[in-house]
């Protein structure tokens, strides 16, 4: 509703809009603007479904939930609130007030106003109380209020917006334009800098905004923000395809904070949708999923924390062409393997070329805090999360093994098992994904089982705590789980849970061997989650941060 009056002041072309909520808006909304006005003679086609929009039936309560049709917002609340609209057009002398109630006219009269509209929604639902109870949580509604108004303030750079709920301040714009401004209101001030500024254009579709760095992220999907020729909208198809453009890159279950303002060319948008609607259709979606989803990498990739190799490291310019090819692969996704050109002038520096977003060979320095592994490589420093690296590793290893049995460890003397009855039933269901991987298993009498094989790469692990870090903890029916399940989602849970900890020992010659593993996966640079295995810090930063060379 608070959406619907915001777009009205916007259409209205206002320059400066207040929004008063009290009582999460059930008790008033307020929306002030010094847009156009509405003619007096127009005050009546304003709201003029409101005289035979009284609930009559379950298709109005519908519409008044979806708001969805044009020149029915204001009609749609007249019926359902008391409603009062005051405004002047530039063309009145006066303005006038108008009051409706549950959609009948309750006065009308001329008054005295600067040019603008004031629209004040009281006792929502207050003739069909059935309709409160679908109203959210008073603090949920808060909630949505403030991200719909900041996020149109963000857009709006240059209105000037104030929100106020329950007599306190909670958003104040001063229609400079200046979006770094605005979201360091919107977010907390470091999350607000840490944001990347995303620009795109091409013929028929511009984009601009902001989008978050790997290590700024949320659990749920609620900071991906689309406008979409200026209105908001939720198309969950196009949220992911930002969330597609950090494919690999974010932890599992952790989302991007994405605020994402697009242009589209009119004649691509699907006229039949009516654009007051939060859906919309679009006549090519795949083309501009794909432009969001490359657009969002190339940001991220432009400042992942893993510098560029200096060139001057490398002598000579054509060296640097070359090794540039060896940042890791942000263009396209993260399990294509690239091609390196194969070079005579590689060889000197032991570069594999075939281990294209490979590692350099790294040099041990030593462990740290029992957590991350320091190592020196012709670049700079880099810094190794022992746990995430080995996850990586664990999962090369078990992914690129085939199904074939020469991949599995045939235990000398089968292992019985014995597991509490939802998990023997898990693992029932997941008895040929796991057979896919190496873990041989037969049933042997009620919640019992037997270990025949594991995977090779497991092998010098206890098979028992091998095969249970295999079965699958999630609390789903084994139905759901059927369908969701799949290896890379077993494999990825192998690793988590055999993978060496923070906070282990290792001996030298493990923290080399770690090293030369990682060096040989395909994608050494995050673990199978998307969480970074390594910090890298370039000679360039390093020199830099010691002002051995231009300033920080
Ligand atoms: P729509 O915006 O789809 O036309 P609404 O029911 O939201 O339908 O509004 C009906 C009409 O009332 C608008 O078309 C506009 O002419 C007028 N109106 C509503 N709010 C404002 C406003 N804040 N300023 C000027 N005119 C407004
Ligand atoms: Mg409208």
């Amino acid at each position: 509703m608070v959406k619907e009056l915001l777009e009205n002041s916007i259409d209205a072309g206002a320059t400066e809009i207040s929004i008063r909520i009290e009582q999460a808006g059930k008790k008033c909304i307020e929306v002030i603007d010094n847009g156009e006005g509405i003619a007096s003679k127009e005050s009546n086609i304003a709201i003029k479904r409101y005289a035979t929009s009284k609930i009559s039936s379950s298709e109005d309560l519908e519409k008044i939930q979806t708001l969805g049709f044009r020149g029915e917002a204001l009609s749609s609340i007249a019926a359902v609130s008391r409603l009062m609209i005051e405004s002047r057009s530039e063309n009145n002398e006066t303005g006038f007030n108008f009051v409706i109630e549950g959609g009948d006219e309750k006065g009308r009269k001329p008054i005295g106003r600067s040019v603008g509209t004031l629209i004040r929604v009281e006792d929502l639902f207050f003739n069909v109380p059935a309709r409160l109870k679908f109203l959210k949580k008073d603090i949920t509604e808060r909630r949505l209020i403030s991200l719909l108004v900041s996020r149109y303030a963000l857009f709006y750079a240059g209105i000037r917006f104030s929100l106020i709920q329950e007599g306190k301040k909670v958003l104040s714009t001063n229609g400079n334009t200046n979006r770094r401004e605005i979201l360091s209101q919107v977010y907390d001030l470091e999350t607000a800098k840490s944001l990347l500024k995303v620009n795109f254009s091409d013929e028929y579709l511009q984009m601009e905004g902001y989008t978050s760095p790997l290590n700024v992220t949320r659990s749920t999907r609620k900071e991906i923000i689309l406008f979409i020729n200026g209105r908001l909208v939720s198309d969950s198809t196009l949220s992911s395809a930002i969330i597609r453009g950090y494919y690999g890159l974010l932890m599992v279950g952790r989302f991007p904070i994405t605020n994402l303002f697009i242009n589209i060319s009119p004649a691509e948008v699907d006229v039949n949708v009516h654009p007051t609607k939060a859906e919309l259709r679009l006549k090519n979606p795949s083309q501009v999923f794909t432009a969001i989803q490359r657009t969002i990498r190339k940001t991220i990739a432009a400042y992942a924390p893993y510098a560029a190799v200096p060139p001057r490291i490398w002598k000579t310019p054509e060296l640097a062409r070359n090794v540039s090819h060896m940042k890791f692969d942000f263009n396209g996704f993260i399990d294509s393997p690239q091609e390196v050109q194969s070079s005579e002038q590689m060889k000197p520096i032991h570069l594999d070329p075939l281990k294209t977003s490979s590692l350099p060979l790294l040099r041990l320095i030593g462990q740290l805090g029992l957590t991350y592994i320091a190592a020196e490589g012709p670049d700079g420093l880099y810094l190794i999360d022992q746990h995430a690296a080995h996850e990586r590793i664990l999962f090369e290893k078990i992914s690129h093994q085939d199904a074939d049995k020469k991949t599995s460890q045939f235990l000398l003397e089968p292992i019985a098992v014995t597991l509490p009855a939802p998990q023997f039933e898990r693992l029932e269901q997941q008895l040929d994904l796991l057979a896919g991987i190496g873990f041989q298993i037969e049933p042997f009498g009620p919640g019992t089982c037997k270990i025949m094989s594991v995977p090779q790469v497991l092998s010098s692990m206890d098979p028992k705590e091998a095969l249970i870090s295999a079965i699958s903890d999630d609390q789903k029916s084994p139905k759901e789980l059927v369908d969701t399940e799949n290896r890379e989602k077993m494999i990825t849970r192998i690793c988590k849970r055999l993978a060496i900890k923070g906070g282990q020992v290792l001996s030298t010659q493990e923290q080399k061997q770690l090293i030369r593993d990682l060096e040989n996966c395909k994608n050494p640079r995050t673990c199978p989650h998307g969480r970074p295995t390594m910090i890298h810090i370039s000679v360039d930063v390093l020199e830099r941060q010691f002002g051995r060379r231009g300033s920080v």
